[in-house]
């Protein structure tokens, strides 16, 4: 249910109407939007009456939410959420790119990668510590390793670093790592979702690779159930009958999703293809159609990669497709 405020509300008149929602055991979301205050109720809504509360002083409407996901929704935050991640941010003006290789293999790859995918203008550098590989004798991730390595870089550059989680328990070695990847595996791994909700780390969602975005709303909705708002989706492909790409980009994810929820989008041209060839040019439709960043896998040497090095760019391609798309994110600015 959202109760949408009157003109000119004060803080004060906002905290008493949020203290007496509170009294009736509901979560109360306040999102003070550039045109409306917005009061968002999360619980049993059901016992509370919509007409009593519609006819307060401060209250101009009151509606109820039929979507199941609440504080994910667009209704209850209707400005765009801006996700702060250590100097930088995701959402709003700021067009993400998060790049780097798939698995982090050994110190020198990641810095020679983080070097050069920061002069291409990268804003976030991606690596996996903890990999989750479709068969158990095919490379794990360097783990605790790994993300000592990223740190390192991290340190150096100046990027911040973001790395898949698999297991809550490995929370700890997270400390320092600026955004927590939650991998398509583990879009419905609701333990290790409310674990995540219950940290105040910006988290990437990935949507699972078949699910719908209903499903994806619901797992973000888990994380924001627990208290931590700092959400970034991406949409990373999903399983269809098509085998030329190793996935199918969804691209209707962006504008769909924006229209859902407040939440920034970001897309992942690269797991979504699994061909090097074909990430610029679905890089650059995610820049037309809104998407708010991207993330691609960077290898200094692709050839021999460890993992996904069919799908990774050279550190040159990635200059280039970062040079393209500042062209298309510049021609379908809004004055
Ligand atoms: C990854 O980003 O390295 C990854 C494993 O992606 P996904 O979960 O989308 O397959
Ligand atoms: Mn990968």
């Amino acid at each position: 249910m959202i109760a949408v405020l009157k003109n000119g509300t004060t803080d004060a008149q906002i905290e008493n109407l949020s203290n007496w929602l509170k009294e009736q055991g509901l979560d109360v979301h306040i999102s003070r939007g550039t045109v409306h205050t917005v009061v968002g109720l999360v619980g049993d809504t059901a016992k509370i009456d919509a007409e009593l509360l519609e006819s307060l002083e401060i209250v101009d409407s009151v509606k109820r939410i039929s979507e199941p996901f609440k504080s994910a929704n667009r209704k209850f935050h209707p400005d765009d959420s801006i996700i702060k991640v250590n100097g930088t941010s995701v959402g709003g003006d700021i067009f993400a790119v998060m790049a780097g290789p798939c698995s982090v293999e050994s110190e020198e790859q990641v810095m020679e990668i983080a070097r050069a995918v920061k002069a291409a203008g990268a804003t976030m550098l991606r690596g996996g510590a903890f990999k989750p590989r479709t068969s158990p004798y095919d490379f794990q991730g360097l783990k605790a390793d790994g993300i000592e390595i990223l740190l390192k870089a991290k340190k150096e550059t100046g990027l911040p670093i973001v790395t898949e989680i698999m297991n809550a328990n490995h929370l700890p070695l997270f400390e320092e790592v600026d955004v927590i990847q939650v991998g398509a595996r583990n879009m419905q791994n609701f333990e290790l979702l409310k674990e995540l909700g219950r940290t105040r780390k910006p988290i990437l969602l990935k949507r699972g690779l078949a699910n719908t975005l209903k499903e994806l709303l619901m797992s973000a909705e888990y994380i924001m159930a627990g208290g931590n708002e700092n959400i970034i989706l991406c949409e990373r492909g999903i399983r269809t009958f098509e085998t030329y790409t190793r996935n199918t980009l969804d691209l209707s994810a962006v504008p769909m999703l924006h229209e859902l929820t407040h939440l920034p989008v970001i897309i992942d041209p690269s797991h979504a293809t699994g061909v090097a060839r074909l990430v610029k040019p679905m890089a650059l439709a995610a820049a037309a159609c809104g998407a708010d960043g991207l993330m691609i896998e960077v290898h200094n040497d692709p050839a021999h990669a460890l993992c996904d090095g069919a799908q990774s760019l050279t550190p040159d391609t990635f200059a280039d497709v970062m040079k393209a798309t500042r062209q298309v994110l510049e021609a379908v600015k809004e004055n």
